[in-house]
């Protein structure tokens, strides 16, 4: 494995923030922007607070409302590379609900996102590479849930499949016995694994989209390479990660399942804070168990793995104080 120095020395860990546009109706009952992007290309993102003041935030690369899934994928790409020279990757998704997590992860029709461009770019290297590597592609796919690991690659039914746990083996590595694993070699079969996924999902929820935005949707490949020339085998992870809303529980609403729900989700995005925060500052302990989310990311965050995290935000001023939490939340992992 090649060290690159300079990486290190910059860290391995990203954060990108992308402002989604206002929406038609927010355009039409003019709502007013509260995000100014004059140094964007600084990576520079200005917040207008009430008016007068004007808060400055600082990001690795800021991509305004009118930058497109192509000028996203492009600054995302190289970590594909990385994953193919045997490096685990994590790359993830936060915000507040209806701020394009779903949109930059899965992009919609006609318009892909990360996930599916990830996996165009792998099959295209693999090819250019094939005179000297063998690789063989593997994807899973599973959502948590109030901190419930679920499969949803699998064939038998949600109510009767068994639970699944994260355990660590041998060689240090962390997997979770009977996942599936579907191998795939080319892109229209891994489509028929993200629909497969999508619509297992969907069982067993009234309502698919908030259904989704109270779990996290997770996408795991595994890359294995083979060197034809020195017969090195290496293994590699890259997890693509939509996660749950981080807006907080309105007072209304805080009581019964949807209370749970809410905590279980306040404390995997705390846990993850907590674990790129910690890796940040370089602390000796990092608190990986404190929640099933950073417990399955394990392997590919800290070490010498690369992470990724898009902060999504809204640009109107009814969401301001989420925005200025999940900015908040960014900044402190950088
Ligand atoms: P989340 O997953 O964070 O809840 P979504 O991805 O569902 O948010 O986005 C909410 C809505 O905004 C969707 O209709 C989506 O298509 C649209 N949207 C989000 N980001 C963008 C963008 N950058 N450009 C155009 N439309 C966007
Ligand atoms: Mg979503």
């Amino acid at each position: 494995k090649l060290h690159n120095q300079v990486e290190d020395a910059k860290g391995n860990i990203r954060v990108f923030c992308r402002c989604r546009p206002l929406s038609k109706l927010e355009s039409s009952t003019g709502c007013s922007t509260v995000v100014d992007f004059d140094a964007a290309s600084n990576g520079e993102l200005g917040i207008l607070n009430s008016g007068s003041t004007r808060k400055t935030f600082r990001f690795d690369r800021v991509f305004t409302p009118n930058d497109n899934q192509v000028d996203v994928f492009s600054q995302a790409s190289p970590l594909v590379t990385s994953v193919l020279d045997g490096y685990n990757v994590c790359i993830f998704a936060y915000g507040q609900t209806g701020t394009g997590k779903t949109f930059t992860m899965e992009g919609i029709e006609g318009n892909r996102g990360v996930n599916y461009r990830t996996l165009e770019e792998l099959f295209k290297i693999t090819k250019e590479r094939n005179d000297t590597f063998t690789y063989d592609i593997s994807v899973s796919v599973l959502e948590v849930y109030n901190e419930q690991i679920r499969d949803l690659l699998t064939s038998s039914s949600s109510s009767s499949s068994k639970k699944l746990e994260i355990k660590q083996a041998a060689e240090g590595l962390h997997n979770i016995p009977g996942l599936v694993e579907a191998k795939v070699g080319n892109i229209q079969e891994v489509w028929n694994v993200l629909r497969a996924g999508s619509s297992a999902r969907a069982v067993g929820s009234n309502n698919v989209n908030e259904h989704s935005s109270r779990s996290h949707c997770m996408l795991c490949i595994m890359v294995r390479a083979k060197n034809l020339i020195n017969g090195e085998c290496t293994k590699s992870k890259l997890w693509l990660v939509d996660l749950a809303g981080s807006e907080r529980l309105a007072k209304t609403e805080a009581q019964g399942e949807r209370l749970k729900e809410a905590q279980n989700i306040n404390r995997s995005l705390s846990a993850l804070g907590d674990v790129i925060s910690a890796l940040a500052n370089k602390s000796s302990h990092i608190p990986y168990r404190n929640s099933k989310l950073t417990h399955l990311l394990q392997d590919s965050l800290g070490g010498d793995s690369k992470t990724l995290m898009f902060v999504q935000i809204s640009p109107s001023e009814h969401d301001l104080s989420e925005t200025l939490s999940s900015l908040n939340f960014a900044t402190r992992v950088r």
